[in-house]
């Protein structure tokens, strides 16, 4: 956890102990927040609705850009013909939203740095809101006014008044939206240059700019394409570890250019050897791999 950071410089972040319970579902899993609906879409009996809305991940729709509201009060509200007009998401909040859609849509977001893959944003999203609730004692001086100017930015209290510190998924949906707004702030802050951060991801969420001055600590390089692409396999091989259809389309692509039997078996026991079932992942002749000798 924390090897990602955005704003602060590696290690500064630390590690968080979990509290009770230990357990942790994973990033933007397990959480009780709102069950949302978007009160435009919910307008079309032709729409269903998305699964990214009942995650603590976005504020608005994707499509129209107002705010999901509460799916009950929409249900209701629609059922009695009282659908009242729909709130529009402001900056920064809106950018923060239209980037996440953009990772969602297209697999790719352009950020103000450069370009990122969308497993790239989402741990790139994942550590900022943790990063905007780190406490500030824990800090030292360049993280601290980084952080300050950021909360100061969204006219809320430090961390929203978070007294403990817990992963966002365990927030309460309030406070969630509050680190929502607080990373997107964040965001806007380093895009125009009024915060530097300092984090290995940091490169992508601010324009290149002439070389700064570091105060202290030796900064580690941004991350290469290749290390992205290593995020990009570590996350496809954490969803075979968990999802059979995705093994059979991991092994069935990691088999492409095998010729014989054997090198799809290695490649297979490469597979089982990283940690996927074997029951996730089919034989040659359950791939239809005919072609091998
Ligand atoms: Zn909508």
């Amino acid at each position: 956890m924390r090897a990602n950071s955005v704003l602060l410089a590696p290690g500064e972040a630390g590690v968080n102990e979990l509290g009770y319970p230990r357990t942790w579902a994973g990033p933007w899993h397990g959480g009780a927040h709102a069950f949302r609906a978007c009160p435009m879409c919910a307008t079309d009996p032709a729409r269903g609705t998305a699964l990214v809305w009942q995650l603590p991940l976005t504020i608005s729709c994707g499509e129209h850009g107002c705010r999901l509201e509460n799916a009950i009060a929409v249900r209701v509200a629609l059922n009695l013909n009282e659908l009242p007009p729909p709130t529009p998401v402001e900056e920064p909040l809106a950018t923060l939203d239209r980037y996440t859609y953009a990772a969602l849509a297209t697999g790719r977001v352009d950020l103000p740095g450069r370009s990122v893959h969308a497993g790239v944003w989402f741990r790139l999203l994942r550590s900022l809101v943790d990063e905007v609730s780190v406490a500030e004692s824990t800090l030292r001086m360049h993280a601290r006014t980084t952080l300050e100017q950021v909360w100061e930015a969204t006219g809320l209290p430090y961390r929203a008044g978070l007294n403990t510190w817990r992963p966002y998924e365990r927030l309460d949906w309030e406070i969630q939206q509050a680190m929502l707004l607080a990373a997107a702030t964040a965001l806007h802050l380093a895009a125009e240059g009024e915060i530097t951060a300092r984090g290995r991801l940091a490169s992508a969420i601010q324009p290149p700019r002439d070389q700064y001055v570091y105060d202290g600590d030796q900064p580690l390089p941004a991350l290469t394409a290749w290390q992205e692409a290593v995020i990009q396999a570590e996350m496809k091989m954490a969803d075979a570890r968990s999802n059979p259809d995705a093994a059979r389309q991991m092994l069935a692509w990691m088999t492409l250019s095998c010729t014989t039997m054997t090198e799809f078996e290695t490649e297979r026991a490469y597979l089982f050897g990283a940690g996927i079932p074997a029951s996730f992942l089919p034989s040659a002749a359950e791939l239809g791999r005919s072609d091998l000798i």
